[in-house]
């Protein structure tokens, strides 16, 4: 292996480190270096915005600002292909967790604490956290898009509906209308057939000689 088995390089979120060849599992990538303060004195630094203090102990934190300090570039991930760990000289390292290929990005997790107070407020970059997010927005279009399909399953019916109910109302009027020419031509038919009859009855009561026989026969 070469000096050192990765360089700096642009990555999602401004610089990281990527191989230059292959990593092997378990190999010591990188030392996060820096001076060594009190913790006390790191806390200050800490609420000065101070994002590189690695605390190795209860007493002691590595102040990594330092830009000569490479392993500083090494960004976070929640599913990392490197850790962090201290070394029983009180040395923080970046190891590898599983083989690395060239042009990977070399990303570690930087701990629940780092997580939640400096990552999650502004929203995790790394590859399983825009994966988890993307799956949770294909699901939200799926779910809309569902959604949408309903809607316009159910509005196609009622479309389908109102020209059936359209179709039938217009039938109906159609049969009614013609019934109603009928009615009147019937009507009309009537209207000339019964006049008639008045006329005959009207005839026939001033006729009736058949009463005039009876009383004739009552008579006799
Ligand atoms: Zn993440």
């Amino acid at each position: 292996m070469a000096s050192r088995p990765f360089r700096v390089g642009r990555s999602r979120t401004g610089l990281g480190l990527f191989a230059t060849e292959i990593i092997p599992k378990g190999t010591i990538i990188a030392e996060y270096r820096g001076r060594r303060l009190r913790n006390e004195e790191a806390d200050k630094l800490a609420d000065r915005g101070n994002k590189y203090l690695y605390e190795v102990n209860s007493r002691w934190t590595i102040d990594g600002s330092n830009r000569r300090n490479l392993a500083r570039y090494g960004n976070h991930s929640c599913r990392p292909n490197a850790e962090s760990d201290v070394t029983r000289q009180s040395k923080v390292i970046i190891r590898a967790i599983k083989k690395i290929r060239p042009g990977d990005e070399i990303t570690y997790d930087y701990g629940e604490d780092y997580f939640d107070l400096i990552i999650k407020p502004i929203g995790c970059k790394c590859d399983k956290c825009r994966e988890k997010r993307a799956e949770k927005r294909r699901i939200a279009r799926k779910k809309r898009l569902t959604k949408l399909a309903r809607a316009a399953r159910k509005a196609e019916r009622e479309k389908v509906a109102q020209v059936e109910a359209k179709r039938a109302a217009a039938a109906a009027s159609k049969k009614k209308s013609s019934s109603k020419t009928k009615s009147k031509k019937t009507g009309a038919k009537k209207v000339l057939s019964k006049p008639p009859k008045p006329v005959v009855s009207r005839q026939a009561v001033p006729q009736a000689p058949v009463l005039d026989v009876s009383e004739q026969r009552k008579a006799a």
